[in-house]
């Protein structure tokens, strides 16, 4: 591929995405599934993995579909999560990364699986909302990926086929079909596992690689 997206507006994933936070989680994430269902340290890190991307409640209720536990670990991940989350650092090239894309005259948006209360709250304290036309997180019934893509097309009058949604992991990529262009982040996943889940598009290390593949569309 080597055409630039012709795009007006860029909507990014938040963890692992803009914020370097998925060792943090992916750790308290595996923590909580030893802990509550009494399984190996490879198999919960396998269990993670497949579902990373996804709320923690949906990764535990896939993965442990009807157990009684499940209330309880999901609590307390969220109540680990909101101790530390503020901790975690955005990576080096996030903020330049925003600046650039916000002065190609694109919208930049956030659609994440973290609650929304949570990822505004996170962007307050460091400065950098306004570079957002809205930030989306969780909650029940309002998920990242169709949910929060239908919303801003209808609220914010988004074509979406001028929209790219930038994410690191599988379930982001997956999400995006049928709605948006996509680019992966990798890291997490290598270019072979987005190639094998389909991914024909763009793939890069970092964020500062993406302003050069995009072509600004002015509607
Ligand atoms: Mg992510």
């Amino acid at each position: 591929m080597t055409e630039n997206i012709e795009c007006s507006a860029i909507i990014f994933d938040f963890d692992g995405t803009l914020a370097d936070s998925m060792p943090f989680l992916a750790k308290i994430g595996i923590e909580i599934m030893m802990k509550y269902y009494n399984v190996p340290e490879d198999d919960a890190r396998q269990r993670y993995q497949s579902t990373t991307g996804l709320p923690y409640e949906h990764q535990i209720k896939m993965n442990f579909p009807e157990n009684p536990k499940n209330e309880e670990a999901i609590e307390e991940f969220e109540s680990l999560k909101i101790e530390r989350i503020f901790e975690q650092e955005l990576f080096p090239d996030t903020v330049e990364t925003l600046e650039i894309l916000d002065k190609m005259g694109l919208d930049i948006y956030v659609s994440s699986s973290t609650f929304q209360s949570t990822i505004k709250e996170y962007f307050d304290r460091r400065n950098l909302t306004h570079y957002f036309s809205e930030i989306l997180g969780y909650r029940p019934g309002f998920e990242k990926g169709a949910d929060h893509f239908n919303y801003v097309a209808k609220k914010h009058n988004q074509n979406m086929h001028y929209a790219v949604f930038v994410g690191d992991s599988l379930k982001d990529y997956e999400r995006s079909i049928g709605f948006c262009h996509f680019i992966g982040i990798l890291g997490m996943f290598n270019e072979e596992a987005f190639r094998k889940e389909g991914h024909k598009g763009y793939l890069v290390d970092s964020l500062k690689q993406i302003p050069p593949l995009l072509k600004p569309k002015y509607t």
